[in-house]
């Protein structure tokens, strides 16, 4: 028998077909269809659905779901969005997630690194001006998270020759990572680091952690680059931050409202780099065969996959 799988999203139309071919092709024996597709009646037969992004009344029109597969590794939004916790919620854990996401901080770390932001700006002003080159090993980077995102960005900056220095909320042990935990670990990484990645995920305990006191313990000139969510850090002590100089550049690829609004100033901040939330993308081949995976072992063993702990807020 096909089990059927609703995939519930809020896709368009293009992105909802190129989905639907992929994790097709990879759960071949899955009747995986748009929940618009699905009877009222063979609604009640589902006991778990793919996600992205889900319109919570979609989900509620599933009495016996068990559990949401998403495609996505962030989950703050689904936890605010279903206070129901009998359905349980399994996010995106994909090796190759964690690979893009690494090159995508040591490329943005090479960026502060090798001053590109300064000489695009000389540039614009035909100025002709050296900059101390220094060695990688002159540099400390701190990763805030150390997941399944910041392990391996951490490694990533290692192998590179940096300074690598991580924070996380359990003590943690990583080969030629020196660890942090706790507010007195977060201050000390806050004094020590050139640049400061953040990997954490939205939670009520991250949110607004990074404010004034934070950037003040800086050294002025650190840098900042944030791939995780925006209200981790705290807006107004962003903007002075960078308005004081205390941070010297910003790399930010993620948005309280996202898209950026064209009215936004960080747009015209020369001490901004924006990106449009492309740190590190969902690849549909690599995420359908890790979801078939899930699927698969849940149809054979009615096992769930490790659910996010809805206490933790991860
Ligand atoms: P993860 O595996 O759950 O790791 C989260 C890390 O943060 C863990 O090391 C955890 O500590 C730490 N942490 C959580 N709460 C903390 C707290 N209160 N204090 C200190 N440390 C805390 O998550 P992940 O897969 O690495 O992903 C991280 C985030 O990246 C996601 O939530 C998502 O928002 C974001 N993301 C962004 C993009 C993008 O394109 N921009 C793409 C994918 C993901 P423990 O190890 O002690 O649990």
């Amino acid at each position: 028998m096909n089990h059927l799988v609703p995939f519930v999203h809020n896709l368009p139309n293009d992105n909802e077909s190129a989905w639907l071919s992929i994790l097709r092709t990879a759960m071949p024996k899955m009747d995986i269809r748009p929940i618009r597709d699905i009877s009222e009646k063979d609604r009640n037969s589902v006991e778990v659905a793919i996600v992205a992004n889900p319109a919570p009344a979609d989900l509620s029109a599933l009495p016996n779901l068990k559990w949401i597969q998403s495609l996505w590794a962030g989950v703050e939004k689904l936890l605010g969005e279903l206070p129901d916790d009998q359905i349980a919620i399994v996010r995106l854990i994909d090796p190759q997630l964690a690979e893009t996401m690494a090159e995508a901080v040591l490329a943005w770390t090479l960026y502060l690194h090798r001053n590109m932001p300064k000489y695009a700006m000389q540039q614009t002003q035909r100025e002709w001006k050296q900059h101390d080159v220094l060695m990688a090993s002159e540099r400390t980077i701190g990763i805030l998270g150390l997941g399944h995102l910041g392990k391996k960005s951490a490694n990533r900056l290692h192998q590179n020759g940096f300074k690598v220095v991580g924070w996380s909320r359990s003590a943690k042990k990583l080969p030629g990572v020196e660890t942090f935990n706790g507010d007195s670990g977060l201050l000390e990484i806050a004094k020590q680091v050139d640049i400061i990645v953040v990997l954490l995920p939205s939670t009520p305990q991250t949110r607004g952690l990074l404010e004034h006191h934070f950037f003040e313990n800086m050294k002025p000139g650190a840098s900042l680059i944030n791939f995780a969510r925006a209200d981790i850090i705290n807006a107004d002590a962003l903007t002075k931050g960078l308005e004081d100089r205390r941070i010297e550049h910003a790399v930010l690829d993620v948005f309280l409202n996202e898209p950026l609004p064209k009215t936004d100033p960080l747009w015209n901040n020369p001490h901004v780099t924006v990106l449009p939330h492309i740190s590190a993308p969902t690849n549909m081949h690599t995420a359908s065969q890790i979801v078939a995976e899930n699927l698969l072992t849940y149809f054979t063993s009615k096992e769930i996959p490790l659910a996010v702990s809805r206490q933790d807020g991860y």
